[in-house]
């Protein structure tokens, strides 16, 4: 009897295959500075263990694996006769995996990582890293430059002795859609969580609040506003975060949202205009993001600034509709999604919350309580911009007259 952990999830509405991964609660949030990026090349050491490529067209299995900042995953979705083979699989690399085809993977991560600095994405989100993660493991876990320096001097000897001190003890396995437990000690404690960063959440000087970066590719300029916020006590962190996702949608989602009305319909400055929003242990982020002319700008961050100050709940009850329907959606259909869901959630905040409760906590959410979100978690005082254009500087150089 092995001593992982191994939590059974909701099963799916649908029968069909089952999905089962393990979760590592460690990951670019703890690498030592040496060491940025091994949990990306662990990745693919562990997940070509056995050669299992080749077995999986053959089973019919689905699989992949994936490195956050706080986890890394390994999962399958398989047809329920091969459900054993995978969970075999997963308690190998929980346990003893070899670590072989290191330079063939390396070179892999070189490729993937190389192809990341061509994108004006990765140049902007690493910007707001370096304000709101200065001098950590999190920033050199996502900075290209420093894992490339990195990467050649990864071997197969140093990711066991890595794997050994950081990842044992620190796994357990979710499975979901399997109609019965295989031989496995059950428990509901993951007994496993990672490090939670520390984020910046001071307030900015105003004269350090936009952060330019020069970007050949980009002939206009990409704005990106960010909302800082400390983490959200984790009781009505679901509550938070669904009435925080539904004031982004009602902000711009589709042609009629605020945004959208204001930048493109009334004053034509910009052709698609978006707002996300990162609900996190280390904090709670909110971003909007639009391209314009580099001499619109200015119009178009006053523009956005009165909206999000003048916030009314327009159309609340077609965009909490809209939300709850797509929250079913892709939740409790398929084996994956709630594997993604719950263990994602499991991982990071300890324990996670059926959805069928946080449904019936959206459905209470009222149009005065999204307009409250907004006011707290989107002041103007803890906000930046990264400004990304081919011109040496951005054309102004404070958030706030
Ligand atoms: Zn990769």
């Amino acid at each position: 009897m092995n001593k992982l952990p191994l939590i059974q999830l909701p099963n799916p509405k649908i029968k069909g295959y089952a999905t089962v991964c393990l979760y590592v609660a460690h990951s670019t949030f703890e690498e030592p500075s040496d060491m940025a990026g091994v949990n990306h090349l662990l990745e693919h050491v562990l997940s070509t263990n056995d050669e299992i490529d080749k077995d999986i067209a053959r089973l019919g299995l689905e699989q992949n694996a994936e490195t956050h900042g706080g986890f890394v995953r390994y999962w399958f979705s398989t047809p329920p006769q091969h459900l054993n083979f995978c969970l075999k699989y997963l308690f190998k690399i929980a346990n003893k995996p070899s670590f072989k085809n290191v330079k063939r993977e390396a070179h892999a991560v070189r490729q993937e990582l190389i192809s990341l600095l061509s994108t004006t994405d990765y140049h902007t989100e690493l910007a707001a890293l370096k304000v709101l993660f200065p001098n950590s493991s999190y920033l050199r876990g996502n900075n290209v430059k420093d894992m490339l320096k990195v990467l050649p001097r990864l071997n197969s000897k140093n990711l066991k002795k890595y794997y050994e001190k950081y990842y044992k003890n620190k796994m357990f396995i979710v499975i979901s859609g399997a109609k019965q437990l295989p031989n496995f000690e059950q428990t509901r404690n993951v007994g496993a969580r990672f490090k939670i960063p520390r984020m910046m959440t001071s307030i900015l000087p105003n004269n350090k609040k936009i952060i330019h970066i020069k970007r050949p590719e980009v002939e206009k300029s990409q704005c990106k506003l960010v909302f800082y916020n400390k983490p959200v006590e984790k009781n009505i962190k679901n509550k938070t975060r669904d009435t925080i996702h539904i004031s982004t949608r009602i902000l711009a989602s589709g042609l009629d949202s605020l945004l959208y009305r204001i930048l493109r319909g009334k004053l034509r400055l910009v052709y698609s205009v978006s707002c996300d929003a990162f609900v996190e242990p280390y904090g709670t982020l909110i971003e909007i993001e639009w391209s314009c002319d580099t001499d619109k700008v200015e119009r178009c961050l006053k523009a956005v600034q009165t909206v999000i100050r003048n916030f009314t709940p327009h159309h609340f009850n077609g965009h909490r509709d809209l939300y709850l329907e797509q929250m079913v959606r892709y939740s409790v259909l398929t084996s994956k999604d709630i594997v993604e869901l719950y263990g994602e959630e499991l991982v990071t905040w300890g324990k996670y919350e059926p959805v069928d409760r946080v449904i019936r906590g959206v459905k209470k959410i009222k149009a005065s309580q999204v307009a409250s979100v907004v006011k707290a978690y989107m002041n103007p005082a803890r906000c930046f911009m990264v400004h990304a254009s081919s011109r040496g500087k951005a054309p102004i150089n404070r958030l706030v007259k």
